[in-house]
């Protein structure tokens, strides 16, 4: 496993298993298969509504609470709500502390909802704290007020959406860039792409793997999510090989700027 260290000095598995839409019957047993598999970073949110099933299996697992990261988000907007809402979530998951817990989407209040993380951090409720879907100057007017800068900005990114200015502009700011649906949600083309079913034939890989692989050796944390055991296992298995100079730049071609997956426009894409 591969780790990234975050500017609070934090370190964090490069690559975590991810739990939207993971049904909380099948969640428990899922993230303990992951864990028995040698996942030690597991992502949930408040709204996916299994935190209590993914602290269970934490809980449950036998691994040393310290050796696990384990991220929940917010749902709420503003001080007082966000503040009650983290412990909601960590009795919930019966948890002492998340690893990391981040502002899910923008809110009507991300002074204030941010405030209450920087607040939960400084209790040593959360070891790490950050945003989600934040564009960079959603980002640069949390830090210009913070007391805390935030750690990792996690926002939808894959090999036909690198997010390349948002890497740079997180990268000079010293905060991690985490991807979200790395593997396009399984509602994208991408892991049928023809240069990278080369490169993982090469490798005698999946495309899947070389994905995960090109995003980590970016410096881009991933979480991909799979309730298959042959995918969860397979998904883990993606750092005994390296990419060339050569095939990260075919990689890096393939960016379209935009999301490889046509999302409905409800969904409200942040500008980056
Ligand atoms: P993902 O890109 O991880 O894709 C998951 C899907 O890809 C699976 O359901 C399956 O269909 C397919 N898949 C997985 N492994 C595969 C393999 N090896 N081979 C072939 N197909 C495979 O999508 P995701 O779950 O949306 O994103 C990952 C995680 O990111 C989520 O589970 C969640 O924890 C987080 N997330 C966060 C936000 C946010 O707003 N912050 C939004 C979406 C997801």
């Amino acid at each position: 496993m591969g780790y990234f260290e975050l500017n609070n000095g934090v370190k964090v598995p490069a690559l975590g298993f991810g739990t939207y839409q993971m049904p909380p019957a099948i969640t428990e047993e899922n993230v303990a298969k992951a864990i028995n598999l040698g996942y030690r970073s597991i992502d949930t949110a408040q709204n996916y509504g299994n935190e209590a099933e993914v602290g269970a299996a934490v809980n449950g697992s036998g691994v040393s609470r310290d050796d696990l990261f384990v991220t929940s988000k917010t749902q709420t907007s503003g001080y007082k709500t966000t503040l009650r809402g983290i412990d909601e979530s960590l009795r919930s998951a019966q948890l002492d502390y998340f690893d990391l817990m981040i502002i899910h989407w923008p809110t009507i209040d991300n002074s204030g909802t941010y405030k209450a993380l920087e607040e939960a951090y400084q209790a040593g409720k959360l070891r790490a704290i950050g945003v989600s879907n934040f564009n960079s100057s959603k980002v640069q007017k949390l830090i210009d007020r913070a007391e805390v800068k935030p750690m990792i900005d996690q926002i939808e990114t894959d090999v036909y959406w690198q997010q390349n200015k948002m890497h740079k502009f997180l990268n000079q700011n010293n905060i991690l860039h985490e991807s979200w649906a790395p593997l396009g949600e399984g509602l994208s083309p991408v892991l049928s792409e023809p240069a990278i079913i080369r490169i993982a034939e090469k490798y005698q890989k999946s495309t899947a793997q070389v994905i995960l692989r090109f995003l980590t050796q970016q410096h881009i944390m991933v979480i991909p999510k799979s309730t298959n055991p042959v995918h969860i296992a397979e998904n883990l298995n993606v750092f005994d090989f390296k990419l060339t100079d050569d095939e990260l730049d075919i990689i890096k071609s393939l960016d379209q700027g935009h999301s490889g997956v046509n999302w409905p426009s409800s969904m409200g894409q942040e500008a980056y």
